[in-house]
C-alpha cells in the first residue's frame, strides 16, 4: 500500500538555513515521520541559500499568487537531499533579503506581504496534489488553516505546532486587505489581536490540532505568566492542544560522527583534545578548569539579563567562560565590555554552526538560564556531547533535565543542575554547585558519560504525531 502524503511547512530548514531550533527540527523530524508518511519539506528559497551546494533546481513550474488585488510571481524549485524531498518557493519579495525575518530588534515591516506569498504558495501546492496533511510551524505558516477554509475544496488536514508563542506575526489591521483574508475572520475568535492582524491566531484557530514542543510548555502557556496574551485563546481550544517534547538528530549531532571536532569520541574521556584545541583558538588558559558555555539568542528570553548580572561574579571563579550568538546590540555591548575586563570569558559574536559544534565537544557545563524555554534543543545536543547543563526549571528544561541531586543511573533522562528561582542568587549557587561538582572528578564523569548515553531522538515522541495525524484523518 502506497504511503499517504504528508507536507512539512516551514520558514527554516536546516542544512539549507538556520537561525534557531526549528531548523533542526524541520530537518530531524520530516525524516522520523518518513517512514509512514511519503513526506515533502517546503519552504522559502532564500538569497542565502547555496542553490549548487543543495542541487536545487527549478520545476520549471511558475504562477502568478493573487493577493488583496495584487499579483506575485512565484516559481517553484526542488531537491532531493539526503533522501528527503524538498519543495522550494521562490519570490522575490520574500526571499531575496539580507536576513530571513528581519534584524533582531524588529522584523521587516512587510512580513505579512513576504510570509502571505509564503502561505498562498503552499495552498497551491495543496490544491496540485493531494495531500492527508499538511503540518505548519511556527506563525510563518500559521495563516494556512484559514486560507484553507477560505478555500473550501482542501480536503487536507493542518496540525499547527508553537515553537515559541513569543513570535507570534502580529501585524496592523490593514494587513487583511494586503493578505485577501475577509473581514469575517478579523474577530476575537479569529485572528483579531488587540485591533492587530495574528497569523499565530489563525493557526490555533483553524488548525485540526495544534501541538507545543514539550508538555511542560504546554500547561505553561494556558497561564499569565507564560501564555503572551493568548493563554484565554489557548485555554478554550485546549482540547485540542498537544505538548510533544522535540528530539534531536541522533546523527547529526553524535560526537562520534562529527566530522567538525578535532577528535570524534564516543566517551567523555575523548573530550579532552577538543577541549585543548579549543581552549588555544580562543586563548584560554586552564584546561583542567571547567569550561562553562552558553550558544543561542542573545535575547532576554534565553536569561541574557541574568547571565550578565552574575558573570563578574562567576568570572572570579576558576573557570572559562565562552559565549557564541548574535542578537541585540545592547547585550552584545554588555558581554564584550565583561570579556575585555576578564581573561576568563570569550565572547564570539555570530551564528556558526561548525564552531558551536565545537563548542559543545570542548564544554563541561552548558549554561541555560532561560527565563522560559518552549523546548530548547541546545541542552539535549549539549548532552549527546558529554556535558552537564546548567539550566532554569521552566519549559522543556524541566522535561529534559533532571537535578544531579536525584541521580540515578538506571534512569533513562538526563542529568545536570536546575534551579527554580530566577535570582542572581539562585543562579550563582547553581553554579557553585557545578564547581563543586566539577572537582568530584569521578561522579562528574559519570553524569557526562549517563548524559552522553542518553536517548535524545524522535524515536518514542514522534509516535504522539503519528498518532495525532491518525485521529485526524481517520
Ligand atoms: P531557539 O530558541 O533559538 O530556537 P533552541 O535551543 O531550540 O533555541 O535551538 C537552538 C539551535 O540553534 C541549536 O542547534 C543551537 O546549537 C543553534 N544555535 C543557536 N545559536 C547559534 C549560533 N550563534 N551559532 C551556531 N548555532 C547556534
Amino acid at each position: 500500500m502506497s504511503k499517504s502524503r504528508l507536507l512539512f511547512v516551514a520558514s527554516e530548514v536546516f542544512p539549507f538555513v538556520k537561525t534557531g531550533g526549528l531548523a533542526d527540527v524541520a530537518h530531524s523530524l520530516p525524516r522520523a515521520l518518513s517512514g509512514e508518511y511519503d513526506v515533502s519539506v517546503v519552504m522559502p528559497l532564500y538569497q542565502s541559500i547555496e542553490r549548487e551546494r543543495f542541487g536545487i533546481v527549478s520545476l520549471e513550474e511558475g504562477f502568478n499568487l493573487f493577493m488583496g488585488g495584487i499579483d506575485y510571481p512565484v516559481e517553484l524549485y526542488g531537491c532531493t537531499y539526503e533522501g528527503m524531498n524538498y519543495c522550494f518557493i521562490y519570490s522575490p519579495l520574500l526571499c531575496d533579503r539580507e536576513f530571513l525575518y528581519g534584524f533582531p530588534e524588529r522584523g521587516y515591516e512587510d512580513n505579512d506581504v513576504r510570509f502571505g506569498i509564503f502561505n498562498y504558495a503552499v495552498i497551491e501546492l495543496l490544491k496540485r496534489d493531494l495531500y492527508a496533511i499538511v503540518h505548519l510551524n511556527d506563525w510563518q505558516s500559521a495563516l494556512v488553516p484559514l486560507l484553507i477554509k477560505q478555500e473550501g475544496t482542501i480536503a487536507t488536514k493542518s496540525v499547527y505546532t508553537i515553537h515559541n508563542l513569543a513570535y507570534q506575526g502580529n501585524f496592523d489591521s490593514s494587513a487583511l486587505c494586503k493578505l485577501g483574508i475577509s473581514p469575517e475572520y478579523f474577530t476575537m475568535d479569529g485572528l483579531e489581536f488587540h485591533g492587530m492582524v495574528s497569523f499565530m491566531k489563525s493557526g490555533i484557530a483553524y488548525s485540526d490540532r495544534v501541538t507545543v514542543v514539550s508538555p511542560t510548555y504546554a500547561k505553561e502557556i494556558l497561564k499569565t505568566e507564560f501564555g503572551c496574551g493568548l493563554d484565554g485563546f489557548l485555554s478554550y481550544h485546549r482540547s485540542k492542544i498537544s505538548g510533544i517534547l522535540n528530539g534531536i538528530d541522533r546523527e547529526n549531532f553524535s560526537p562520534l560522527y562529527d566530522k567538525t571536532l578535532v577528535q570524534s569520541y564516543g566517551d567523555i574521556s575523548g573530550k579532552v583534545l577538543n577541549k585543548k584545541d579549543f581552549l588555544k583558538q580562543l586563548g584560554l588558559k586552564g584546561v583542567k578548569k571547567p569550561l562553562f558555555i552558553f550558544i543561542g539568542r542573545f535575547v532576554n528570553q534565553k536569561g541574557m539579563d541574568l547571565l550578565i548580572e552574575t558573570l563578574p561574579k562567576m568570572a572570579s571563579l576558576e573557570c572559562n567562560i565562552a559565549f557564541l550568538g548574535e542578537g541585540e546590540a545592547r547585550y552584545c555591548e554588555s558581554l564584550k565590555t565583561i570579556a575585555e575586563k576578564h581573561s576568563n570569558v570569550h565572547f564570539t559574536i555570530g551564528h556558526d554552526e561548525m564552531f558551536s559544534r565545537r563548542m559543545y565537544a570542548a564544554a563541561d557545563f552548558l549554561l541555560m538560564p532561560s527565563v522560559f524555554e518552549p523546548c530548547g534543543l541546545n541542552q539535549m545536543i549539549a548532552m549527546s556531547y558529554g556535558a552537564v547543563p546548567v539550566v532554569h526549571a521552566v519549559g522543556g528544561l524541566v522535561d529534559t533535565v533532571r537535578d544531579i541531586g536525584k541521580y540515578d543511573s538506571e534512569k533513562l533522562s538526563g542529568f545536570g543542575i536546575v534551579f527554580a528561582k530566577f535570582t542572581e542568587r539562585a543562579f550563582m549557587n547553581a553554579i557553585n554547585r557545578a564547581m563543586e561538582l566539577y572537582g568530584e572528578k569521578r561522579k562528574y564523569s559519570e553524569i557526562a558519560d549517563h548524559n552522553m548515553k542518553c536517548d535524545f531522538s524522535w524515536t518514542e515522541n514522534v509516535k504522539s504525531y503519528l498518532s495525532i495525524y491518525k485521529k485526524i484523518t481517520r
